[in-house]
């Protein structure tokens, strides 16, 4: 790292005094893949014991790109829900499957007590891996099918009165011709009926701050979550940040430098990064922080507890909605 770009690495770091944010810790949520492998399995549901004292307010689970998960998104969103007593969402997408296909999927997660859907366009197969939203461009509605996210949230609230999550884009979405134009689109979709967006992940807060600004201005006066990607692995983080359009400005990028073959100190890093940029947010009146935890619980649970949220004993989010 050059000297000048770690004293702009540390200029960004607020200083412990605009860290003080509200007394109460905000609430949170957690997002997940389906796993493919009985390991992965494994993991994904060590990850899911550890999170789940931290009682989120919500976990999710992708549809892989191309609807390759539509069975294991079911699978796994039904067992979170069933076994750990969490609220537990299912991520959808218009890709590959007709009205009626989407709608009979929305049917069957209503029927198995899912209550609420994250609405998505979804991306072409090019990444089939199931960590969802990382396809390549080249998008095609299916005929017969859900165009785009508002038409999605438009059938959803056909089907059954599901709480509707969408996704928003403090960069601007990679496709979209414009700011503007994008932000018409997060209006739509909220018009349409949903009643949050949670924001692609980002790491420089100003864009988040500025987005926020222009949503507000736009009308758009429902919460906009910001989605806080923890970095396990620094050029695995680049490569989805290039793919979705988040900007890895270079003060950060430094902020990793060495560290590949490192992993016990990038771990230290990413956490003090991850936990400063979630305590300037927090500073900032943000009320709910959704996390991309890519299965693994160390770096969420640092954070969380970093904003002040501990474990509670407290009776899981999905029953205490029930009751
Ligand atoms: C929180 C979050 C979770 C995600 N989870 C998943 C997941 O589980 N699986 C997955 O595959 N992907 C996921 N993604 C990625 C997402 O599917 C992609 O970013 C996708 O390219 C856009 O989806 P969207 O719902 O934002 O689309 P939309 O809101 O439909 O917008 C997509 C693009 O089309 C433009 N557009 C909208 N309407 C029109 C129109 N009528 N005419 C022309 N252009 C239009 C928009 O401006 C934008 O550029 C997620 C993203 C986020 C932020």
């Amino acid at each position: 790292m050059t000297a000048a770009a770690a004293a702009e690495a540390l200029a960004r770091f607020p200083t412990p005094a605009a860290t003080q944010g509200p007394a109460r810790p905000p609430s949170v949520s957690f997002e997940f893949f389906p796993p493919k492998t009985e390991k992965m399995e494994a993991s994904l549901w060590q990850a899911v014991t550890r999170l789940k004292i931290l009682a989120p307010a919500f976990v999710s689970v992708t549809y892989g790109a191309g609807g390759t998960t539509r069975e294991r998104t079911h699978a796994t969103v039904t067992r979170i829900q069933r076994e750990s007593g969490l609220a537990a969402a299912a991520h959808l997408t218009c890709v590959a499957a007709t009205r009626e296909e989407i709608d009979a999927i929305a049917k069957s997660y209503w029927d198995a007590g899912i209550r609420h859907i994250v609405a998505l366009r979804g991306d072409p197969p090019a990444a089939a891996d199931g960590s969802g939203g990382l396809g390549g461009r080249g998008y095609q509605p299916h005929p017969g099918g859900y165009a785009y996210a508002a038409d999605l949230v438009e059938g959803l609230r056909r089907v059954a009165e599901f709480e509707i999550s969408v996704a928003a884009y403090p960069e601007t979405h990679p496709e979209a011709p414009s700011a503007e134009v994008d932000l018409d689109n997060l209006k739509r979709k909220i018009d349409a009926g949903a009643t949050r967006a949670i924001s692609q992940f980002f790491f420089d807060n100003d864009a988040y701050f500025r987005f926020v600004d222009r949503a507000r201005a736009a009308g758009i006066t429902v919460p906009i979550a910001p989605g806080i990607l923890p970095i396990t692995n620094f050029a695995k983080a680049a490569e989805f940040a290039g793919k979705c359009g988040a900007a890895v400005p270079p003060w950060f990028a430094a902020l990793f430098e060495g560290l590949d073959d490192d992993p016990a100190t990038r771990q230290l890093v990413a956490a003090t990064v991850a936990a400063r940029q979630c305590a300037e947010l927090r500073a900032a009146g943000v009320e709910h922080f959704h996390f991309y935890t890519l299965n693994r619980a160390d770096l969420t649970v640092a954070i969380c507890h970093m904003l002040g949220i501990r474990p509670q004993a407290a009776a899981p989010a999905v029953a205490a909605a029930a009751g």
